[in-house]
């Protein structure tokens, strides 16, 4: 069990204890903290970040979104990430940079308060419990919210609200994860996964104009599918697609790679985990605990 655990809040190491704010903060009433989801892994050379750098990237890119005044830069935050991992003396955790409103005022308007940024490193598990049999999802009946109304592309935690309505009235109606439907009616993704679906051993998947998360799990498993010489599609998906498709799965930092073998209680493909999916499992699980021969370059170890 790791020691003494600390969350970095502004630039200092604080107990994770006392990592604490007031009840009327900002970020707490109206939703409007920005964040990032990216984990560690062990590895023969110690703990390893995966894909440090696109992680803080899309962070920034979150911060520029909302015009948000940071105060911190994309180096900074990947230093306090990998020395917060080295002192909570973690080999594998979730990591999660946090900003936020950090004022004790009513009204929505943002400007002038006090931006902070935290980061918390935690020990962590899998996110859906049924990942190893694969799980069950069905889709939702509240739409992924589309970027004239909130922008899809940001992490930030308003966005949430949608992903939480849907994974609520899923896992009420017996599933383990719902399946949300773009504005037009496409498949766009999870609440907190992308969505990849096998047909005749093309992987397919929906493009940003899906109002996606562009995930970066997401892009890891193309690229391996590249490298593996299986053919990728991006482009639009209809939701009886999903039923039809021979192997489904999902993607994303918490979830990594979660079979789907069920959705709208139809069966997907043999109801089992399907021998593509497999491959990317275990490719997955190969890269991310540093045993790839490829790919190297996507860890960060915490030295
Ligand atoms: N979509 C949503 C809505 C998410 O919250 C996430 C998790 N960040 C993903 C997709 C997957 O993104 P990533 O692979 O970068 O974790």
């Amino acid at each position: 069990m790791p020691g003494k655990q600390y969350v970095w809040f502004d630039g200092r190491f604080v107990a994770y204890e006392d990592a604490k704010v007031h009840v009327l903060t900002h970020s707490l009433q109206y939703g409007s903290g920005i964040f990032e989801g990216i984990r560690a892994y062990k590895t023969a050379m110690g703990p390893a970040v995966f894909r440090l750098k696109d992680h803080i990237k899309r962070f920034l890119n979150t911060v520029k979104i909302y015009d948000m005044n940071l105060g911190f830069t994309q180096s900074q935050i990947e230093h306090a990430i990998t020395d917060l991992v080295k002192k909570n003396g973690l080999q594998e955790c979730y990591i999660r940079p946090f900003a936020f409103y950090n004022s004790q005022r009513l009204g929505v308007n943002p400007i002038g308060n006090k931006v902070s940024l935290v980061i918390i490193a935690i020990p962590f598990g899998e996110y859906l419990q049924n990942k190893d049999n694969g799980i069950k999802c069905k889709v939702a009946t509240w739409q992924r919210i589309n970027s004239s109304i909130l922008p899809v592309e940001a992490k930030a935690s308003g966005n949430y609200l949608n992903s939480a309505l849907t994974s609520l009235e899923a896992r009420k109606a017996g599933a383990d994860e719902a399946i949300l439907l773009s504005h037009n009616g496409y498949v766009a993704e999870g609440p907190g996964e992308n969505i990849f679906l096998i047909q005749d051993n093309v992987l397919v998947t929906p493009p940003k104009s899906a109002d996606i998360l562009v995930g970066i799990t997401r892009n890891s498993v193309i690229q391996i599918a590249e490298k593996k010489g299986i053919e990728v599609e991006e482009r639009n998906v209809h939701r009886e697609e999903l039923y039809t498709s021979d192997e489904v799965f999902f993607t994303g930092t918490a979830a990594e790679i979660s079979p789907i073998i069920e959705i709208d209680l139809r069966k997907i493909g043999s109801g089992k985990i399907g021998p593509i999916t497999k491959i990317f499992l275990d490719a997955y699980s190969d890269i991310t605990h540093g045993r790839g021969d490829d790919f190297g370059d996507w860890l960060t170890y915490v030295k």
